[in-house]
């Protein structure tokens, strides 16, 4: 079993632990070995750190009094929902604590009149949909991952999916974030009501990626359950194609409910072990969801599928029954895992780029495969132009991770070429820290940490993660250092 690394302290363990001990239930405390090493990543698991001590609060006190202890001894905390991050935001420190939300899984509040729920950071996307489900309401940002990812991850993250061009991220379907600061007090950001007083800080909160607080309860917006949704499935056979007639759907004036591309590496991946009834020929596939009431449905499935022909499509079939429906997206929904049956390892990218350039980049990443010599499945929430291309490789043949990291790091540099951004729902973490550099300058990134120091003041919370430093980026070749001299040497560094 993999042991602690090598700054790993076991006598700050035990002065730790005592402080713990003395305001936590000791079920709540764990630091064996055994105990710890399910905490050692998160989804990006080619990244592993065992954790010092791992905390698991019953409820806000639990987590107030665990960060004054933290505060007391200058103790790292790394914040965790589930753990299904895809950027390295959960993994541990080495001379920190994970604290996790799992135990804080209460729905506290359904209103159906005011169409919210209140819920812990804990509860699980779908949970919320499941116990609204009654009431014929639904959270509607639903990641690939919802089965298991929670709703404090989702706001940390500002996660997205499927539905999410219609519907709008996390960030548009919150009202109220509860938040312990570091400081030990408990603040709200935004209110029941649409908007609050004052600076609207919940925008800065979400997608913070656990830097600045630990998310306690969120207020959730529910929207109705529509009475019938329809999904397309288009053939194209070429991508170029199908790229363009993503343009031309929106083009057109519909905001579909859900607007996904597969190309044909990933239709194969997946078909023969979801038997969605994918098209095997074509080059690429769009899913087109629309959804409301059957009149708007069959009038835009109608006004879509004309598009779609006029663009090129080869092939078209509609869903005409709940369970066809739900078929055509379990391919969708199981692409990534799919990938696991033709490559040993795969590596998911996370970058977003303006629509009508999504066919430059996709012939870039083309291009990449061919310098890189390594497999790219691109499957992705076309409809937003938020790339997910999964790089296939191999950790066990020499070489293959570094050049899969390169082979990202260039998809990375070519969303920001054309005017895009290097993350689009899976956030920065360690995984795109370097990239950062990429995206903003040194007066940027110092801006960021402007922010962080006015809630973290010590940066203990998720330190090392999502703002890359002076020094990270001039190792990273993307700072000039004149002589040693910052350009602003009076703003401190973390
Ligand atoms: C198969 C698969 C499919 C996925 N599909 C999607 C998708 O479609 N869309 C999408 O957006 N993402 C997707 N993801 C990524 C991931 O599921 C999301 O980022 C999700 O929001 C993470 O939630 P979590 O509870 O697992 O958080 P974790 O991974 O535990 O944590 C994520 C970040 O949030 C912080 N954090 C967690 N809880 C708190 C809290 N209470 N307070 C403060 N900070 C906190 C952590 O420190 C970390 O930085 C997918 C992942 C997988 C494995």
């Amino acid at each position: 079993m993999k042991t602690h690394s090598a700054h790993f302290n076991p006598e700050r363990q035990r002065q730790v632990l005592q402080a713990l001990l003395k305001v936590l239930p000791a079920n709540c405390v764990l630091h064996e070995l055994e105990d710890t090493k399910p905490y050692e990543c998160d989804g990006l698991a080619a990244y592993t750190e065992l954790p010092m001590i791992v905390v698991l609060p019953e409820d806000e006190q639990q987590i107030l009094a665990t960060l004054g202890v933290c505060r007391e001894l200058a103790v790292p905390i790394v914040p965790r929902g589930a753990g299904t991050g895809l950027s390295g935001g959960a993994m541990p420190t080495s001379d920190g604590i994970v604290l996790s939300t799992a135990k804080l899984k209460r729905i506290v509040q359904l209103d159906k009149n005011a169409r919210t729920a209140i819920v812990q950071p804990g509860v699980r996307n779908l949970a919320i949909s499941e116990a609204a489900a009654p009431l014929g309401l639904y959270y509607a940002p639903d990641p690939s991952s919802q089965i298991a990812c929670t709703i404090g991850g989702n706001v940390s993250e500002n996660s997205g999916g499927v539905h999410c061009l219609k519907y709008g991220l996390t960030l548009h379907n919150v009202l109220r974030v509860r938040i312990a600061t570091i400081d030990g007090e408990m603040i709200e950001l935004g209110s029941a009501a649409l908007d609050a007083p004052g600076l609207d800080l919940m925008s800065v909160f979400i997608g913070s990626e656990g830097m600045l607080g630990i998310v306690t309860e969120v207020t959730v917006k529910l929207v109705p359950k529509p009475e019938c949704a329809q999904v397309i499935m288009a053939s194209f056979d070429d991508v170029i194609t199908a790229c363009n007639a993503v343009s031309d759907i929106i083009k057109a004036g519909i905001i579909p409910a859900g607007l996904e591309m597969m190309d044909q590496r990933s239709v194969h991946m997946v078909e023969p072990f979801v038997k969605a009834g994918y098209d095997l020929n074509a080059a690429a596939i769009l899913l087109c969801e629309s959804d409301g009431s059957e009149t708007e449905v069959r009038d835009e499935i109608e006004r879509m599928s004309r598009v779609l022909q006029q663009a090129g499509a080869t092939a078209i079939a509609v869903s005409n029954s709940e369970a066809e429906r739900l078929r055509f997206w379990s391919g969708r929904k199981n692409a990534f895992p799919a990938a696991g049956r033709i490559s040993p390892d795969y590596y998911c990218m996370d970058g977003t780029i303006p629509r009508k350039k999504l066919a430059q980049v996709l012939q870039g990443i083309a291009d990449l495969e061919i310098k890189h010599q390594l497999r790219c499945a691109n499957v992705f929430h076309a409809g937003d132009g938020n790339l997910h291309p999964l790089i296939l490789f191999d950790t066990n043949t020499p070489g293959e991770l570094d050049r899969a990291e390169q082979f990202g790091t260039d998809i990375l540099a070519m969303c920001v070429d054309v005017g895009g951004t290097i993350t689009g729902e899976h956030g920065v973490g360690i995984e795109k820290i370097n990239a950062m550099c990429l995206q903003f300058t040194s007066e940027e990134n110092d801006a960021f940490f402007a922010v962080k120091r006015a809630f973290d003041p010590a940066g203990l919370l998720n330190p090392t993660k999502t703002i890359p430093t002076l020094h990270r980026c001039a190792e990273f070749g993307r700072e000039h250092v004149h002589h040693g001299q910052q350009k602003f040497p009076d703003l401190p560094r973390f």
